[in-house]
């Protein structure tokens, strides 16, 4: 069976004291137990929160129980040295992260992040033991000129098929639709199911039916309470990367709670 996983990309948004407000919400009701246990939350706050989300995210005498995990959007493919304003795998693994998300089109887009870059990146985050959530997708020009297959097979290609079939163990895929991310468009669940059971199949016959069957892959864009239902209930979609709708807890924790 596949890991559940549902991971809330906030961007850049949020004020300390907003900040400590919100994980304090989803760390109450997930620490009650009022959404679904077998899925993963992940939490990825703007990296000055990181640490805060860590210490809030899990309980305080307890460190093993762990309410939400904490990701990152973003780390350089350098392991140190003179980047100023970047921040390494190795400083987040050494603040207790568990993801990273990589390749966002948003950084492809204003931050030139291009497929070989993705692949230093994940490279840096899995020699710390951190799992990249890869983002992956087409813009609409290529949607509408009928490329979003050959677009995802070939970010993946070039992302990620310089790696060990051991490594996949710590992936995640999220295949975003550029034209969906952030415009209240989500793609039906007709058309992201096709597109997941493409990229599962691609990762199949590059690595064997084992590692294919047992990789999450996220749907990303505009999902929301109402959309994530029917998404997750597709036979290849095992969860979400929530950008908007997971600024705010009740309706992020409504779309933890969206598993059939
Ligand atoms: C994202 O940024 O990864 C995302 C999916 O954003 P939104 O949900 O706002 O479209």
């Amino acid at each position: 069976m596949r890991r559940k996983l549902v991971a809330g990309n906030w961007k850049m948004n949020k004020t300390f004291q907003e900040a400590e407000e919100l994980f304090d919400e989803l760390a109450d009701s997930l620490k009650n137990g009022q959404e679904q246990s077998d899925v993963e939350v992940v939490v990825c706050p703007p990296s000055v929160y990181l640490e805060m989300a860590h210490d809030l995210g899990s309980d305080e005498e307890d460190e093993t129980q762990v309410f939400f995990s904490v990701g990152a959007q973003n780390v350089n493919e350098h392991a140190s040295g003179a980047y100023t304003g970047e921040i390494s795998a190795p400083m987040l693994a050494s603040m207790g992260v568990e993801y990273c998300i990589v390749g966002h089109s948003e950084r492809r887009r204003y931050y030139g992040e291009t497929d070989s870059l993705v692949a230093s990146k994940v490279e840096s985050l899995l020699q710390c033991g951190i799992s990249p959530i890869v983002c992956i997708g087409e813009t609409l020009e290529e949607r509408e000129a009928g490329k979003q297959f050959e677009t995802v097979e070939r970010q993946l290609k070039n992302g990620l098929f310089h790696l060990q079939p051991l490594d996949f163990v710590r992936l995640v895929i999220a295949y975003e639709p550029v034209w969906a991310i952030g415009t209240g468009k989500t793609a039906t669940p007709a058309q992201a199911q096709e597109i997941h059971a493409h990229i599962r199949n691609v990762i199949q016959e590059q690595y064997g039916k084992a590692v294919a069957a047992t990789i999450p892959l996220l749907y990303g864009g505009s999902c929301n309470a109402r959309t994530a239902p029917e998404l997750f209930a597709q036979a290849d979609i095992d969860g979400g990367l929530i950008g908007g709708a997971s600024l705010q807890a009740e309706e992020f924790l409504k779309i933890v709670n969206s598993f059939d």
